[in-house]
């Protein structure tokens, strides 16, 4: 069967390089080849385990986190429930087992799952059948209403443009074929490179996701709109920094980033400033970012600890505790990892959030 890489090869021998965003979005995506459309990546026997496979807790969090803030609202009945990339479903079961502390949340939630992945499609329809969701390839697609939505390591999925400053000024960096490989090579800046911030030009190499800045901007204009509010969960930096930091993991070790596309996981930190900028320019509120393991922790995640080992084998129990230490520890998931959430500018202050702002 043709690679990917062949597939790529072929079609740069045709009508030229391609942008790295181009070629991120063809490993993740591609119908056929794509990372996402092959396999289930997730877990300690794939390629890498995201917090809602690390531990219910982390879904219920959410759950509750979701209920308050629709409280907050108003209780608005219907209200759209989005989760982008659900992944296995994880998440969004134990946010909605959690949310059965409130009926009415759940009889007002139409659940709307934003997921190019066949596979993961299937998953998640099995997981989360109860909810009667729907699924859709595109934010775009979902009606407009009042809205929560939680996306947990999707923007880092999301494709980057990367620059590199050299003797001649900034090139773009882009995939080239020479022999059949795929290689690097660069060429004249393309558009997007007029949406790095000046911080970000201040190093010698640069990043930039045009399709997050976009979808941020989408989402701060419905909020400001209809109302409600999007908690956004991934790695990445507080500040828009110079750099560079798309990578590729196999079975949780780094590979090269161009030798079998389709086969690796590819993710970019996620510029949490850069998205919170383009929800603000459309007229949304936004909080944070905050640690993760300091926003679960403010949301609760030790007392739920506590009652599950209360109920939990003395196995069980050193599990719930591993589990907490990956969530929260500094040198686990819980700086690196942050939550950020753009909001309807009339709702108070999140839960978690509280005297950041
Ligand atoms: N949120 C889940 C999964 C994270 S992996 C968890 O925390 O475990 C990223 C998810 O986003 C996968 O479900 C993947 O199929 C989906 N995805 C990636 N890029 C996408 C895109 N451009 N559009 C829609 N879904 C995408």
């Amino acid at each position: 069967m043709t690679t990917l890489a062949e597939l790529l090869a072929r079609r740069i021998a045709l009508t030229g390089p391609i942008t790295v965003a181009e070629f991120m979005a063809e490993s993740l995506g591609h119908p056929v080849h794509g990372y996402y459309q092959r396999r289930d990546p997730f877990g300690s026997a794939g390629d890498f385990i995201t917090a809602p496979e690390v531990s219910q807790m982390f879904g219920e969090m959410i759950g509750l986190w979701c209920v308050e803030v629709w409280q907050t609202m108003g209780s608005p009945s219907p209200c759209l429930l989005v989760e982008l990339g659900p992944g296995r479903g994880t998440l969004m079961a134990d946010a909605l087992r959690a949310a059965r502390i409130r009926p009415a949340f759940g009889q007002a939630m139409r659940l709307h799952l934003v997921e190019t992945s066949p596979h993961l499609r299937e998953r998640q329809a099995s997981v989360l059948a109860a909810y009667h969701p729907s699924w859709h390839d595109n934010f775009s697609e979902i009606p407009e209403g009042p809205l929560l939505l939680v996306a947990n390591e999707f923007f880092d999925a999301l494709p980057v443009h990367q620059f590199v400053l050299g003797p001649e000024g900034w090139q773009e960096r882009m995939v080239a074929a020479s022999d059949g490989k795929l290689v690097f090579a660069s060429a004249h800046p393309g558009p997007s490179f007029a949406l790095l911030s000046e911080r970000q030009r201040g190093g010698q190499a640069a990043e930039v996701s045009p399709a997050g800045i976009a979808l941020a901007g989408e989402l701060g204009r419905r909020l400001a709109a209809h109302g409600g509010a999007a908690l956004i969960v991934d790695y990445g930096s507080s500040q828009s920094l110079p750099g560079e930091s798309l990578q590729a993991v196999r079975q949780h070790q780094p590979v090269d980033v161009l030798a079998d596309p389709g086969s690796a996981d590819l993710s970019a930190h996620v510029d949490f400033a850069g998205l919170v900028r383009a929800a603000m320019l459309a007229g949304a509120a936004t909080h944070g970012p905050l640690p993760q393991g300091e926003f679960l922790q403010r949301l609760g995640l030790d007392a739920r600890a506590a009652s599950l080992k209360a109920r939990a084998t003395p196995a069980q129990a050193r599990d719930i505790d591993a589990a907490r230490r990956r969530l929260l520890d500094a040198r686990e998931m819980g700086t690196l990892f942050k939550a950020v959430v753009l909001s309807s500018p009339s709702l108070p202050v999140p839960p978690g959030f509280a005297e950041l702002t």
